[in-house]
C-alpha cells in the first residue's frame, strides 16, 4: 500500500509480530484486503472491508489493543473526487441525521493521493460548539482520499485508465459519536447489561 520500508506503521513498537516470523503480523489495518481484491481482479471494484486490526497499545478507556475497522474502495474509469465527496456526504447523513454537515481537510496517507480526513457538525450541539467537539462545533470521523496511482500499478491496474476512492472508519469511533460512549473497553467485554442498550437504540 505505498508504505516505505521504514515507514513508522512497520514498526516493531506499534506492531503485534509473530514471534520468529519477522514476515507475519497482525494486520494494523483492514488496507490489505483492498490490495488483495486489487491484485486478484480488474475493475470495476466496489468493495467494503469490516475487520479486526490490532496495535501494540496500552488498554485505557481511550485506547486499546484491537479495535475494527471499515474500508470502502471504487475503481473504475472517471471515478473522481467529486464522487468520493458524494458518498461521504450520503453515509454522513444516513449515520448521524439529514441535517449533517460534512467537511474535508486535507490531510496524508500512504495509499491515497490526494488525501484527507473528513469532519461532521458535531451531533451533540448542532454545530453551535460543545465540550465534546472542543467548542469548535466539529468532529473527524475517518481518512479518505484518491488511491494513489502508485498503488493501482503495484496491483496490476493501469493508471492511465482507471481512477478509484478509498475511505476507512473506525467502528468504535463511529459508534461513540453515536451513542456516546465514553470507554472502548466496554465494546469487547461481553457484559450483556451493555449490549442491551444498543437492541434499545437500534428500533
Ligand atoms: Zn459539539
Amino acid at each position: 500500500m505505498n508504505f516505505a520500508a521504514d515507514h513508522p506503521a512497520r514498526d516493531m513498537q506499534d506492531t503485534f509480530f509473530i514471534q520468529r516470523s519477522p514476515d507475519v503480523l497482525l494486520r494494523t489495518h483492514t488496507s490489505s484486503v483492498q490490495s488483495r481484491v486489487m491484485e486478484q481482479s480488474q475493475p470495476p471494484i466496489r468493495i467494503i472491508c469490516p475487520g479486526r486490526v490490532y496495535r501494540n497499545e496500552a488498554i485505557s478507556a481511550r485506547a486499546h489493543c484491537f479495535f475494527h475497522q471499515v474500508e470502502a474502495l471504487y475503481v473504475d474509469k472517471n471515478v473522481s473526487f467529486a464522487d468520493l465527496r458524494q458518498t461521504l456526504l450520503y453515509f454522513a447523513r444516513e449515520m448521524f441525521g439529514a441535517d449533517t454537515q460534512i467537511r474535508l481537510r486535507p490531510s496524508y496517507f500512504p495509499f491515497t493521493e490526494p488525501s484527507a480526513e473528513m469532519d461532521i457538525s458535531c451531533n451533540l450541539c448542532g454545530g453551535k460548539g460543545c465540550s465534546f467537539c472542543k467548542h469548535t462545533g466539529w468532529v473527524e470521523i475517518l481518512g479518505c482520499g484518491m488511491v494513489d496511482p502508485a498503488v493501482l500499478e503495484a496491483c496490476g491496474i493501469d493508471s492511465s485508465v482507471y481512477s478509484g476512492f478509498a475511505l476507512g472508519m473506525g467502528v468504535e469511533r463511529i459508534t461513540n459519536l453515536k451513542y456516546q460512549v465514553n470507554d472502548l473497553r466496554l465494546f469487547s467485554e461481553n457484559d450483556t447489561r451493555f449490549l442491551d442498550e444498543f437492541t434499545a437504540a437500534h428500533k
